[in-house]
């Protein structure tokens, strides 16, 4: 069983990850939340059978990178880890993915014990394919098709269109593609959106003779209800 663990105290990182491996765990590292986004999002789908994800991490923080998971399509049972007495609770965590959780500081017996009913549990279910007309994307194959066609689109493309799948046939701003398919804290240039709205129309729209991607002047985008 492989197991990622995101967790900037790197005592207690060290400490989790040499008790995991004791127990025939193989355990990977991250330090701050946007590496363990990066290595949970590049490893091939089922590379890991749980996540544990501590929440006040630097970079992103646990519940960014759990929402993040979830809406790249990523479903790897995650555990996180809330600071006693912090701002933030079980709810939240819930609500934002996350399977489990625990309260530090736990007892490592607790922890072993709750992953592996995690483990058992298996992935939590998966979302149900998107549509807009004839398009369609299964978020937990990671598919996107013109009516039988499949198209291959990058995780960027992907999530992207996703959002709009989700929010078809209504008129979605820059600012909430900005906050959703990149993140919160996105510095770069907002015009990159406009970049990967015409990839998404060379693959979705043009070969189909289509004009799903709508531009609403002043507005953002629209995914036309009909596709
Ligand atoms: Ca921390």
């Amino acid at each position: 069983m492989r197991v990622l663990v995101v967790e900037d105290e790197q005592e207690l990182a060290e400490t989790i990850r040499d008790g995991l491996s004791r127990e025939g765990f193989t355990v990977d590292l991250a330090h701050d939340g946007t590496e363990g986004l990066w290595i949970a999002t590049e490893k091939p789908h089922g590379a890991y059978d749980a996540v544990v994800l501590d929440i006040m991490l630097p970079g992103l923080s646990g519940y960014e990178v759990c929402r993040q998971l979830r809406a790249r399509g990523v479903w790897t049972p995650v555990l996180m880890l809330t600071a006693k007495d912090g701002e933030h609770d079980e709810a939240d965590a819930l609500d934002l993915g996350a399977d489990d959780y625990m309260v530090k500081p736990f007892s490592f017996v607790v922890l072993i014990a709750h992953l592996r009913a995690l483990i058992r549990r298996g992935a939590p279910e998966r979302p149900a394919i998107l549509s807009a007309g004839d398009l369609t994307l299964d978020p937990a194959q990671r598919r996107v098709c013109r009516g039988d066609t499949h198209i291959p689109v990058t995780p960027r493309e992907f999530a992207l269109l996703e959002f709009l799948l989700r929010n078809r046939g209504r008129a979605v701003t820059k600012t909430a593609i900005i906050e959703n398919v990149w993140d919160a804290h996105f510095t770069g240039d907002p015009n990159i959106i406009e970049v990967y709205v015409g990839y998404l129309r060379k693959k979705i729209d043009h070969p189909f003779g289509r004009n799903a991607i709508e531009t609403v002047r002043g507005a953002g985008y629209r995914l036309a209800a009909g596709g």
